[in-house]
């Protein structure tokens, strides 16, 4: 008899396929090989439509698709011999993509990367035996002994150094000429040192006994970790992560720059004695498949990951952390469109498990739910060891401007100079890469543009070409103007992190610079060596972008200078004045983190705009009280709720005709409102020309199953693509 069986395929699929299967004890969550087309294709057993449904909440649940008559369906070709994916992660995976309107086969992708068909083969090391006297050898065998040493190497390895064939590799193994290394650890710097947990100061230990309680407990619960940089949120956190795998359960740290957290992982393996298992997209495979396995194995550990680590087959969680909870970066924003810090609350949920997010600045959205008694509030008032928050002051440009050219202003060179002679260390921030943002031809004005986006392109001096931030176009520096022929007529407008760093070379002769941003901080090891070069004080000033802003802790840095402290005021981002603060904060914290108090100095033309007055003034809450009541009245996030539709197409009349059809199909009704057709503000990107919409409701209004009935009646064309970005974060 042959049994139904749905098959979710990690590929761009709404939904699950149905096939036959004669084996009645295949489950959901078994991986198994289907015919696909002509291709054979391996996917992950669901379960039944109905079952999917049933998990939903009702306002994500959508009906079936129609059933597949019976006798069309084809055989599963056969089980694959691995552990399934857990339960848990297959809600999550229907949960996510209910909720995003992502095809569900494409969020399964990314629960499999890291999977593999059968548990990683270990190989075999072999070396030298001990040496004792080896009876007579024929010549292929000496050349084995020659060629091997102490150092464990493959048969492969070893036969190909040696240059005989394996098989005589085997036959020394057969004489114990040779001996098998131990195996290696799966992560070899898991190896357990001496622990050296802190010593936590009272408030701290305050703090770090409730989350504790909390994490016993293991009941679902979100709680709002605050606490100004500095005042050791990520040491009380660690208590958390101990209480869990004190219960031998899993811990998840979500962090938004994992890749270059150099830092943070040095720190937590000399606070556990081991190293964290480490998640994040530009890791090898093998690496993957080790951490995949390992959690699929349900064995506790730690993962510190970035957001797709949310995906990784937990089986046995007891905690989830999402460290810079108010970071932009944990919203994906291609492919799954999803947001890291709502998911994670929503992992947790599924797990009943707590999960915490960690802030000095948090997201409007995560103090409207500790208002709304959703969230728990611990707080954390001070830095530690009394070392004082920094001295912050706002440098009206209008009033003491740079000279011509130049973009420090006069009060911020000297204010480096006097760090620098006192010992200590300064930071720059511009959040702009390359040398200027725009090239302008002073004869007939034309701007250097990219020829597929709505978009200037940045010049790179030390690359020496012209590079679009949108996309992979580049092109070498035009020696004359590409409009008007005219020669040395180019001028470059504005300062990127290359131009400051020239401007600071003329002006303060001699100081060593380092640069930190992500052209020249491009690996793990590359920030590691540019955090031990700043903590040897063998760099006197810093300049960067929003790299420098992440948790980093520089002992000897006293001075952070904000060199367009306007530079994200600008365009229509409704969370513009927000992100201001939190970023600026953010890097302002870096400055006097140990003894000697901190100075933070923000060029900016706007001195009486509310964000600048916030970070002067340090009273954040104050900031966003007022923050909120602008939002409240128009129903902006989190007051409602926003989802945002970005048409594209080949050319700019298929794109308005899309986007005209769209809102002619709005969905109308109380409560709700369609915003747009409008160009987007990139209208061209990648060649593809774009326009936006953005539904807006109110609160409690489920905007899923209208997108749904929205989109369903549309045919696009071949060149027309929609995209849905559920509580958009960019407006680009
Ligand atoms: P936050 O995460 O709030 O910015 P951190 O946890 O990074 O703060 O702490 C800031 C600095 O102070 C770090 O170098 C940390 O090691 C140190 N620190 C914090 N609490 C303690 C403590 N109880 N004992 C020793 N050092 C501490
Ligand atoms: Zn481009």
């Amino acid at each position: 008899m042959s049994l139904r069986v749905d098959v979710l395929l990690p590929r761009r699929l709404q939904s699950a396929l149905a096939y036959t299967t004669p084996d009645p004890e295949l489950v959901p969550g078994d991986f198994v090989a289907v015919p696909l087309g002509k291709r054979e294709e391996i996917g992950c057993v669901w379960d039944a439509a109905e079952v999917v449904m049933a998990r939903l909440p009702a306002d994500l649940a959508f009906p079936p698709p129609k059933p597949v008559d019976p006798s069309r369906l084809r055989p599963v070709s056969r089980r694959i011999d691995a552990p399934g994916l857990p339960e848990t992660l297959r809600c999550f995976v229907d949960w996510v993509s209910a909720y995003t309107l992502a095809p569900q086969g494409m969020v399964l992708a990314m629960a499999m990367r890291g999977w593999t068909p059968a548990p990683p083969k270990s190989v075999r090391l072999w070396r030298l035996a001990s040496p004792g006297h080896p009876p007579k050898l024929t010549a292929a065998r000496q050349k084995v002994l020659d060629a091997a040493s102490a150092k464990p190497m493959s048969i492969k390895a070893l036969a190909e150094k040696a240059g005989v064939s394996p098989a005589v590799i085997s036959a020394c193994i057969k004489l114990n000429l040779l001996e098998a290394a131990p195996a290696e650890p799966a992560f070899r710097d898991e190896a357990i040192k001496v622990p050296q947990p802190p010593t936590l100061s009272a408030s701290q230990e305050t703090i770090a006994r409730s989350l504790r309680d909390i994490v016993r407990k293991q009941q679902f619960e979100a709680i709002l970790l605050e606490g100004v940089t500095g005042s050791g949120k990520t040491e009380v956190y660690l208590e958390a992560v101990q209480e869990c795998l004190t219960l031998e359960r899993q811990s998840l740290v979500l962090l938004p720059e994992i890749a270059l957290s150099t830092q943070w992982i040095s720190r937590f393996t000399r606070r556990f004695g081991f190293a964290p298992l480490v998640w994040h997209s530009s890791m090898g495979d093998g690496h993957r498949r080790r951490v995949w396995q390992h959690v699929r194995s349900g064995a506790p550990c730690v993962v510190v990951g970035a957001r797709s680590a949310l995906f990784l087959p937990f089986t046995d969680l007891g905690l989830i952390i999402v460290d810079e909870e108010h970071e932009p970066a944990f919203k994906q924003e291609e492919g799954v469109i999803y947001h890291g810090r709502d998911m994670a609350v929503l992992r947790a949920r599924q797990a009943t498990v707590p999960v915490m997010l960690v802030s000095a600045t948090p997201s409007l959205e995560t103090l409207a739910n500790v208002q709304a008694g959703r969230y728990r509030h611990l707080v954390l008032p001070d830095r530690h060891a009394g070392a004082a928050l920094p001295d912050v002051r706002a440098l009206d440009m209008r009033l003491a401007p740079p000279s011509r050219g130049q973009f420090l202003s006069p009060t911020l060179l000297s204010a480096c100079r006097e760090t620098l002679a006192r010992g200590e260390q300064a930071m720059l921030f511009l959040n702009r890469r390359g040398y200027a943002p725009l090239t302008l031809c002073r004869q007939c004005g034309h701007r250097i543009e990219c020829p597929k986006c709505t978009a200037w392109l940045v010049e790179h001096r030390a690359q020496r070409r012209m590079v679009c931030h949108h996309c992979e176009y580049t092109m070498p520096i035009p020696t004359q103007c590409p409009s008007c022929a005219a020669t040395e007529s180019l001028v470059p407008v504005g300062p990127g992190i290359e131009r400051v760093t020239e401007e600071v070379q003329r002006e303060l002769a001699g100081v060593r610079i380092l640069v930190m941003s992500s052209d020249s901080l491009v690996s793990a090891e590359a920030a590691r060596i540019a955090v031990t070069q700043i903590a040897q004080q063998e760099v006197d000033l810093i300049i960067g972008t929003q790299l420098v802003a992440k948790g980093w802790h520089f002992p000897h840095l006293t001075l952070v200078g904000v060199v367009d402290a306007d530079l994200g005021l600008n365009g229509g981002d409704l969370r513009a004045a927000e992100r201001t603060v939190q970023l600026l904060q953010q890097v302002g914290g870096r400055a006097g983190r140990e003894a000697r108090p901190g100075t933070v100095l923000l060029q900016t033309y706007l001195p009486d705009h509310p964000a600048m007055k916030a970070l002067v003034s340090q009273d954040f809450h104050h900031f966003m009280t007022q923050e909120a009541a602008n939002r409240r009245p128009g129903f902006w996030p989190p007051f409602g709720r926003l989802a945002a539709l970005i048409v594209s197409a080949g050319t700019p009349e298929s794109a308005d005709a899309l986007a005209r059809a769209l809102s002619d199909m709005a969905p109308k009704g109380e409560g709700l409102e369609v915003l747009g057709p409008a160009p987007a503000p990139l209208t061209k990107l990648r060649g593809r020309h774009r326009r936006r919409l953005l539904l807006r409701t109110r609160k409690g209004i489920a905007v899923q199953p209208l997108l749904r009935l929205w989109l369903q009646k549309l045919r696009l064309k071949s060149d027309q693509k929609i995209v849905v970005d559920i509580d958009p974060v960019s407006f680009f």
